[in-house]
């Protein structure tokens, strides 16, 4: 019986999946069992910023395991600790929780703001359109789209969601009952969508006047992808709590919540938790991730490259004005809007060896390892080219 006959009898059948048997990676690519080679320019959804098999990474999560897998959170970790300081360090916070994936950083988010407003009178937390938070209960009551939401409610009291990037609206809806506003400085699963500065403008203007905290999800944009270590310093948004996870285990599970102190502090011993949260095997990978990072330039590297995508994907849309809308984004995180489908151009690059990834149905969305080469992103563009020149019009 062949993978996929097998996987559709398995599971339950949330996923679609890709009709390719992987069976290796290495670096920036991925192999079947024939060894056919694909060049992978999404990264496992932008969670592989190294790659894939690292040897540091590798190495890092062989070596950890050989010491211990699992402790519990009665102990204080080396790889835990050292993890959190290389992270306080890269975005200025003071204080970190580990949790075991994004979503779960985020509803350690909303609980740490409804903890906080709840001795100021405030528990309302809003969310914008078009947002992706993850599938927990708390996540989807911030959100506003039906796929994820449709058939899963009631949600959560005192939750909503705004038109993103809508300054009226914003103002018109918090008050000082508002405890709290996540956001995504660039949506990721919405489209790569970045804020408006304008919108961003208000947002601080607002917070100045009813005092609520600001939560940014850079789950997706977190880690060095936009060419700093969090999106947020490109807007100027400092936010007072951050939620990390994709890239930091290095494709191990792990979440993270980042915050000042005067925030984080309000959490007291037994008043929230996790058994997995800051596994010291994640954490080991997580650190190798950093440090290679920090010692390579990646993020510099990732500005660049970045860059150079963003302007070969523009003149595509010059080029190909019936079929290409639109380049959004910053660093390696970057949307191409079509004005159709995005499935058939991921299927035809696919079938000429290039991995890509479709969101928000027109959206192209290039989110490769921050070791990709200018000579990669050459290439990718060349086949998108070639592919986007075998389709006269979306129908
Ligand atoms: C992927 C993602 C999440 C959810 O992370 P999970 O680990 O799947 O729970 C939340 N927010 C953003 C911005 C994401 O990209």
């Amino acid at each position: 019986m062949s993978l996929f006959t097998r996987e559709a009898g398995a599971f339950f059948h949330t996923y679609k999946r890709l009709p390719l048997h992987i069976v290796r990676g290495e670096g920036m690519y991925l192999f079947t069992p024939e060894g056919e080679r694909y060049l992978d320019m999404f990264a496992g959804i932008a969670v592989n910023a190294l790659g894939h098999a690292h040897p540091r990474v590798v190495k890092a999560i062989a070596d950890q395991a050989a010491r211990y897998i699992h402790l519990s959170n009665y102990f204080a970790q080396e790889p835990q600790i050292r993890l959190a300081e290389l992270l306080l360090t890269f975005s200025g916070f003071e204080r970190v929780f580990f949790a075991n994936s994004g979503t779960e950083a985020i509803e350690g988010a909303i609980k740490i703001a409804r903890r906080w407003g709840s001795t100021r009178g405030k528990s309302s937390v809003i969310g914008f359109s078009n947002a992706f938070h993850g599938r927990t209960l708390g996540a989807l009551s911030i959100m506003d789209r039906p796929s994820y939401r449709e058939g899963f409610g009631p949600f959560l009291e005192g939750c909503r969601s705004l038109p993103f990037n809508d300054a009226g609206a914003l103002r018109h809806a918090v008050g000082p009952e508002t405890a709290a506003v996540v956001l995504e400085c660039i949506q990721g699963e919405g489209g790569i969508r970045p804020v408006h500065p304008d919108f961003v403008s208000t947002l601080q203007e607002l917070r100045q006047q009813y005092q609520f905290l600001v939560i940014a999800d850079e789950i997706q944009t977190g880690c060095g992808r936009t060419g700093r270590f969090l999106a947020s310093e490109h807007f100027a948004l400092s936010p007072d709590l951050v939620t990390l996870a994709k890239p930091i285990g290095g494709g191990l599970p792990l979440g993270a919540i980042l915050g000042a102190s005067s925030v984080a502090d309000i959490l007291q011993p037994g008043m929230h938790g996790t058994t997995f949260g800051g596994n010291p095997v994640a954490c080991a990978a997580g650190v190798a991730v950093l440090e290679e990072l920090s010692e390579q330039s990646l993020m510099q590297h990732a500005a660049e490259m970045g860059t150079l995508l963003f302007s070969l994907l523009r003149d595509c849309v010059t080029d190909f004005p019936q079929l290409c809308k639109e380049v959004r984004g910053l660093g390696l995180m970057i949307g191409l809007e079509l004005a159709g489908e995005a499935e058939p151009v991921v299927t035809a690059m696919r079938e000429r060896g290039i991995l890509i990834n479709g969101t928000d149905k027109s959206v192209l969305r290039f989110v490769p390892p921050l070791i990709v080469t200018a000579d990669e992103i050459h290439w990718t563009v060349r086949v998108l080219r070639e592919v986007l020149s075998g389709i006269s019009s979306f129908q």
